[in-house]
Protein backbone atom coordinates (compact mmCIF):
# COMPACT_ATOMS: atom_id res chain seq x y z
CA UNK A 1 0.00 0.00 0.00
CA UNK A 2 1.20 3.63 -0.70
CA UNK A 3 1.50 5.67 2.53
CA UNK A 4 3.16 8.66 1.03
CA UNK A 5 0.08 10.10 -0.07
CA UNK A 6 0.89 13.50 2.33
CA UNK A 7 3.32 14.36 -0.40
CA UNK A 8 0.78 15.39 -2.60
CA UNK A 9 -0.45 18.18 -0.02
CA UNK A 10 3.33 19.23 0.42
CA UNK A 11 3.87 22.38 -0.33
CA UNK A 12 7.44 24.81 0.93
CA UNK A 13 4.59 27.21 2.76
CA UNK A 14 2.31 24.53 4.24
CA UNK A 15 5.30 22.33 5.92
CA UNK A 16 3.70 19.26 7.24
CA UNK A 17 1.43 18.76 9.94
CA UNK A 18 2.56 16.74 12.55
CA UNK A 19 0.05 13.08 11.91
CA UNK A 20 1.75 13.75 8.39
CA UNK A 21 5.44 14.19 10.15
CA UNK A 22 4.79 11.13 12.20
CA UNK A 23 3.12 9.18 9.44
CA UNK A 24 6.51 9.96 7.08
CA UNK A 25 8.63 8.30 9.95
CA UNK A 26 6.77 5.49 10.34
CA UNK A 27 6.59 5.20 6.35
CA UNK A 28 7.35 1.27 5.28
CA UNK A 29 11.42 1.07 4.45
CA UNK A 30 10.64 0.25 0.92
CA UNK A 31 8.75 3.45 0.29
CA UNK A 32 11.55 5.84 1.51
CA UNK A 33 12.80 6.65 -2.36
CA UNK A 34 9.45 9.14 -3.09
CA UNK A 35 10.60 10.62 0.24
CA UNK A 36 14.19 10.82 -1.06
CA UNK A 37 13.37 12.49 -4.10
CA UNK A 38 10.89 15.09 -2.63
CA UNK A 39 14.03 15.77 -0.57
CA UNK A 40 16.15 16.04 -3.80
CA UNK A 41 14.21 18.27 -5.29
CA UNK A 42 14.33 21.15 -2.36
CA UNK A 43 17.56 20.40 -2.40
CA UNK A 44 18.47 21.03 -5.71
CA UNK A 45 16.45 24.00 -5.69
CA UNK A 46 18.51 25.60 -2.67
CA UNK A 47 21.27 24.22 -2.66
CA UNK A 48 22.42 23.06 -6.29
CA UNK A 49 24.55 19.79 -5.83
CA UNK A 50 26.89 21.76 -3.12
CA UNK A 51 27.95 19.70 0.12
CA UNK A 52 28.96 22.57 2.55
CA UNK A 53 32.00 20.93 4.85
CA UNK A 54 32.56 22.05 8.14
CA UNK A 55 35.53 21.97 10.75
CA UNK A 56 35.12 21.63 14.67
CA UNK A 57 37.05 22.83 17.10
CA UNK A 58 36.28 21.72 21.21
CA UNK A 59 37.82 25.08 22.55
CA UNK A 60 36.85 24.13 25.61
CA UNK A 61 36.47 20.66 26.86
CA UNK A 62 34.34 18.82 29.68
CA UNK A 63 33.54 19.96 33.39
CA UNK A 64 30.48 21.37 32.26
CA UNK A 65 28.13 21.43 35.56
CA UNK A 66 24.99 20.11 33.05
CA UNK A 67 23.52 16.49 33.16
CA UNK A 68 22.55 15.99 29.50
CA UNK A 69 22.68 12.52 28.95
CA UNK A 70 24.20 12.42 25.77
CA UNK A 71 26.81 14.41 26.33
CA UNK A 72 30.95 13.19 27.86
CA UNK A 73 31.67 16.63 28.69
CA UNK A 74 28.62 16.81 31.49
CA UNK A 75 30.66 16.63 34.82
CA UNK A 76 27.94 13.58 35.95
CA UNK A 77 29.58 11.88 33.00
CA UNK A 78 32.90 9.04 33.55
CA UNK A 79 33.81 8.98 30.14
CA UNK A 80 37.65 8.94 29.01
CA UNK A 81 37.87 12.98 27.34
CA UNK A 82 40.74 15.04 27.44
CA UNK A 83 39.27 18.24 29.48
CA UNK A 84 40.75 21.35 29.40
CA UNK A 85 39.39 25.28 30.24
CA UNK A 86 40.91 27.04 26.81
CA UNK A 87 42.27 25.17 23.44
CA UNK A 88 45.64 26.38 22.67
CA UNK A 89 46.41 29.34 20.41
CA UNK A 90 47.87 26.85 17.88
CA UNK A 91 45.54 24.33 18.06
CA UNK A 92 42.64 27.32 17.34
CA UNK A 93 44.61 29.10 14.86
CA UNK A 94 46.00 25.92 13.12
CA UNK A 95 42.39 24.59 12.77
CA UNK A 96 41.26 28.03 11.44
CA UNK A 97 44.09 27.91 8.60
CA UNK A 98 42.92 24.53 7.71
CA UNK A 99 39.74 26.01 7.24
CA UNK A 100 40.95 28.99 5.03
CA UNK A 101 44.09 25.90 3.32
CA UNK A 102 40.80 23.61 2.34
CA UNK A 103 38.32 26.07 1.51
CA UNK A 104 35.71 24.62 3.69
CA UNK A 105 32.43 26.35 4.32
CA UNK A 106 32.93 27.71 7.84
CA UNK A 107 34.53 26.74 11.18
CA UNK A 108 32.63 25.60 14.25
CA UNK A 109 33.72 26.13 17.65
CA UNK A 110 32.32 24.42 20.75
CA UNK A 111 32.61 25.14 24.10
CA UNK A 112 31.89 22.85 26.88
CA UNK A 113 29.43 24.89 29.91
CA UNK A 114 26.13 26.74 30.18
CA UNK A 115 27.55 30.20 31.45
CA UNK A 116 30.21 32.24 30.89
CA UNK A 117 31.87 35.09 32.65
CA UNK A 118 32.06 38.30 30.75
CA UNK A 119 35.88 37.61 30.90
CA UNK A 120 35.79 34.46 29.11
CA UNK A 121 33.41 35.63 25.95
CA UNK A 122 35.97 38.60 26.07
CA UNK A 123 38.90 36.64 25.33
CA UNK A 124 36.31 34.71 22.97
CA UNK A 125 35.57 38.04 21.32
CA UNK A 126 39.45 38.74 20.73
CA UNK A 127 39.93 35.27 19.14
CA UNK A 128 37.07 35.49 16.79
CA UNK A 129 38.40 38.93 15.78
CA UNK A 130 41.67 37.77 14.68
CA UNK A 131 40.23 34.86 12.96
CA UNK A 132 37.66 36.96 11.12
CA UNK A 133 40.77 38.82 9.92
CA UNK A 134 41.18 35.29 7.48
CA UNK A 135 37.39 35.81 6.68
CA UNK A 136 36.26 32.54 8.37
CA UNK A 137 32.64 31.77 8.71
CA UNK A 138 32.80 31.29 12.36
CA UNK A 139 29.91 29.52 14.24
CA UNK A 140 29.75 28.64 18.34
CA UNK A 141 28.01 26.57 19.81
CA UNK A 142 28.43 27.97 23.29
CA UNK A 143 25.25 27.66 26.02
CA UNK A 144 23.48 30.68 27.63
CA UNK A 145 25.04 34.34 26.69
CA UNK A 146 23.65 37.54 28.41
CA UNK A 147 22.58 40.13 26.08
CA UNK A 148 25.75 41.65 26.71
CA UNK A 149 27.98 38.94 26.02
CA UNK A 150 26.21 38.19 22.94
CA UNK A 151 26.56 41.89 21.87
CA UNK A 152 30.51 41.16 22.41
CA UNK A 153 30.74 38.49 19.79
CA UNK A 154 28.30 39.82 17.51
CA UNK A 155 31.32 43.02 17.23
CA UNK A 156 33.75 40.41 17.44
CA UNK A 157 32.20 39.52 13.93
CA UNK A 158 30.87 36.34 15.23
CA UNK A 159 28.26 34.96 12.26
CA UNK A 160 26.36 32.21 13.71
CA UNK A 161 25.74 30.25 16.79
CA UNK A 162 24.29 27.12 17.71
CA UNK A 163 21.63 26.14 19.75
CA UNK A 164 20.11 23.11 19.72
CA UNK A 165 16.40 21.88 20.31
CA UNK A 166 17.76 18.65 20.80
CA UNK A 167 14.25 16.64 21.26
CA UNK A 168 10.69 17.69 22.10
CA UNK A 169 9.72 19.83 24.79
CA UNK A 170 8.33 16.82 26.34
CA UNK A 171 11.20 14.97 25.90
CA UNK A 172 13.54 17.22 27.50
CA UNK A 173 13.20 16.33 30.94
CA UNK A 174 14.88 12.75 29.96
CA UNK A 175 17.53 14.08 29.38
CA UNK A 176 18.21 16.68 30.98
CA UNK A 177 17.14 17.84 34.23
CA UNK A 178 19.62 21.20 35.32
CA UNK A 179 18.00 23.38 32.07
CA UNK A 180 14.91 23.63 30.53
CA UNK A 181 13.67 23.30 26.92
CA UNK A 182 11.88 27.00 27.04
CA UNK A 183 15.37 28.00 28.44
CA UNK A 184 17.12 27.05 25.12
CA UNK A 185 13.72 28.37 23.32
CA UNK A 186 14.62 31.78 25.11
CA UNK A 187 18.14 31.90 24.12
CA UNK A 188 17.40 31.07 20.58
CA UNK A 189 14.99 34.08 20.05
CA UNK A 190 17.63 36.51 22.12
CA UNK A 191 20.58 35.33 19.74
CA UNK A 192 18.05 34.90 16.52
CA UNK A 193 16.32 39.04 17.83
CA UNK A 194 20.56 40.38 17.70
CA UNK A 195 20.61 39.61 13.72
CA UNK A 196 22.75 36.07 14.04
CA UNK A 197 22.40 33.04 11.73
CA UNK A 198 21.17 30.44 14.16
CA UNK A 199 22.33 26.82 13.67
CA UNK A 200 19.15 24.66 15.53
CA UNK A 201 18.95 21.05 15.48
CA UNK A 202 18.59 18.02 17.28
CA UNK A 203 19.43 14.76 18.26
CA UNK A 204 17.96 11.09 17.20
CA UNK A 205 17.85 7.91 19.09
CA UNK A 206 18.00 9.01 22.79
CA UNK A 207 14.26 7.38 23.45
CA UNK A 208 12.37 10.01 22.08
CA UNK A 209 9.06 8.69 19.99
CA UNK A 210 8.15 9.62 16.16
CA UNK A 211 5.94 12.48 17.72
CA UNK A 212 8.96 13.81 19.79
CA UNK A 213 11.05 14.35 16.44
CA UNK A 214 8.22 15.62 15.10
CA UNK A 215 7.39 17.99 17.87
CA UNK A 216 10.93 19.13 17.79
CA UNK A 217 11.02 19.50 13.87
CA UNK A 218 7.83 21.41 14.44
CA UNK A 219 9.84 24.09 16.23
CA UNK A 220 12.53 23.96 14.46
CA UNK A 221 10.37 25.30 11.32
CA UNK A 222 9.64 28.24 13.52
CA UNK A 223 12.69 29.36 14.38
CA UNK A 224 13.83 29.41 10.56
CA UNK A 225 17.03 28.78 11.49
CA UNK A 226 19.81 28.88 8.71
CA UNK A 227 21.04 25.73 9.54
CA UNK A 228 19.71 22.51 11.12
CA UNK A 229 22.36 19.83 12.45
CA UNK A 230 21.02 16.59 13.30
CA UNK A 231 22.73 13.80 15.20
CA UNK A 232 22.37 10.74 15.36
CA UNK A 233 23.43 8.99 18.85
CA UNK A 234 26.58 7.64 19.15
CA UNK A 235 26.17 5.75 22.76
CA UNK A 236 29.37 6.99 24.90
CA UNK A 237 31.04 4.68 27.50
CA UNK A 238 30.37 6.46 30.64
CA UNK A 239 27.64 8.65 29.78
CA UNK A 240 23.89 7.97 30.89
CA UNK A 241 23.01 6.77 27.46
CA UNK A 242 26.13 4.46 27.10
CA UNK A 243 23.53 1.48 27.07
CA UNK A 244 21.21 2.62 25.19
CA UNK A 245 19.76 0.89 22.12
CA UNK A 246 20.50 2.27 19.04
CA UNK A 247 19.55 -0.45 16.65
CA UNK A 248 16.53 1.66 15.65
CA UNK A 249 18.77 3.56 14.18
CA UNK A 250 18.64 1.90 11.03
CA UNK A 251 19.53 3.86 7.57
CA UNK A 252 16.12 3.98 6.37
CA UNK A 253 15.06 5.52 9.60
CA UNK A 254 17.71 7.78 9.63
CA UNK A 255 17.06 9.01 6.14
CA UNK A 256 13.43 9.65 7.04
CA UNK A 257 14.69 12.19 9.46
CA UNK A 258 16.67 13.79 7.29
CA UNK A 259 13.63 13.99 4.40
CA UNK A 260 11.60 15.18 7.04
CA UNK A 261 14.21 18.08 8.20
CA UNK A 262 14.49 19.12 4.69
CA UNK A 263 10.66 19.22 3.79
CA UNK A 264 10.31 21.15 7.20
CA UNK A 265 13.00 23.77 6.71
CA UNK A 266 13.84 23.46 2.93
CA UNK A 267 16.45 26.49 2.08
CA UNK A 268 18.44 25.58 5.87
CA UNK A 269 21.81 24.15 5.46
CA UNK A 270 20.35 20.09 6.62
CA UNK A 271 23.50 18.71 8.10
CA UNK A 272 24.41 15.17 8.86
CA UNK A 273 26.17 15.56 12.27
CA UNK A 274 27.17 13.14 14.31
CA UNK A 275 26.46 9.60 13.55
CA UNK A 276 27.14 10.03 9.86
CA UNK A 277 30.13 7.53 9.67
CA UNK A 278 27.96 5.03 11.38
CA UNK A 279 24.56 5.13 10.01
CA UNK A 280 24.66 6.05 6.23
CA UNK A 281 27.74 3.94 5.42
CA UNK A 282 27.18 2.76 2.32
CA UNK A 283 24.87 4.85 1.91
CA UNK A 284 26.59 8.20 1.01
CA UNK A 285 24.71 8.60 -2.34
CA UNK A 286 21.32 8.81 -1.00
CA UNK A 287 22.34 10.85 2.16
CA UNK A 288 23.75 13.75 -0.46
CA UNK A 289 20.77 13.72 -2.16
CA UNK A 290 18.97 15.31 1.29
CA UNK A 291 21.50 16.66 3.09
CA UNK A 292 24.14 19.40 1.99
CA UNK A 293 26.07 20.03 4.91
CA UNK A 294 28.64 17.77 7.52
CA UNK A 295 31.35 17.90 9.19
CA UNK A 296 35.01 16.70 8.54
CA UNK A 297 37.43 15.67 11.20
CA UNK A 298 35.87 14.89 14.25
CA UNK A 299 32.77 15.61 16.64
CA UNK A 300 33.83 17.47 19.46
CA UNK A 301 34.44 13.90 21.66
CA UNK A 302 33.98 11.71 19.27
CA UNK A 303 36.20 10.75 15.74
CA UNK A 304 35.24 11.65 12.48
CA UNK A 305 36.45 11.17 8.75
CA UNK A 306 39.57 13.28 7.75
CA UNK A 307 39.33 16.05 5.67
CA UNK A 308 40.61 14.73 2.95
CA UNK A 309 38.78 11.82 2.84
CA UNK A 310 35.58 13.50 3.27
CA UNK A 311 36.05 16.05 0.30
CA UNK A 312 36.87 13.30 -1.92
CA UNK A 313 33.99 11.52 -1.07
CA UNK A 314 32.03 14.80 -2.19
CA UNK A 315 33.70 14.70 -5.17
CA UNK A 316 33.19 11.19 -5.94
CA UNK A 317 29.58 11.30 -5.74
CA UNK A 318 29.25 13.72 -8.03
CA UNK A 319 28.65 16.87 -5.56
CA UNK A 320 30.96 20.05 -5.37
CA UNK A 321 32.15 21.02 -1.51
CA UNK A 322 31.08 24.48 -1.16
CA UNK A 323 33.66 27.45 -0.58
CA UNK A 324 32.90 30.10 1.66
S1 LIG B 1 25.55 19.27 25.96
FE1 LIG B 1 26.48 21.23 26.52
S2 LIG B 1 25.31 21.89 28.30
FE2 LIG B 1 24.92 19.70 28.09
S3 LIG B 1 26.48 18.69 29.38
FE3 LIG B 1 27.32 18.81 27.29
S4 LIG B 1 28.54 20.68 27.26
FE4 LIG B 1 27.16 20.79 29.02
Amino acid sequence: MENTGFLKNYSEERGLTRDELVGLLKLPDDQTEQLIEAAYALRTKYKGRKVSVQLLTNARSGNCSQDCAYCAQSCRSGADIEKYASVSDEKLYGDDKLVAEKHLARHCIGLSGIRFGDDEIRALAERIRRMKENGTHICCSIGFLTEDQARMLKEAGLDRINHNLNSSRRFYPNICSTHTYQQRIDNIRMLKGMGFEMCCGGIVGMGETEEDIADMLLDVREISPESVPINFLLPIEGTRLADRDVSALTYEYCIKVLCAARLMVPKADIRCAAGREKYFAGHEDKLFRVVDSIFAAGYLTAGGQGIDDTLCLIESLGFTAEEE
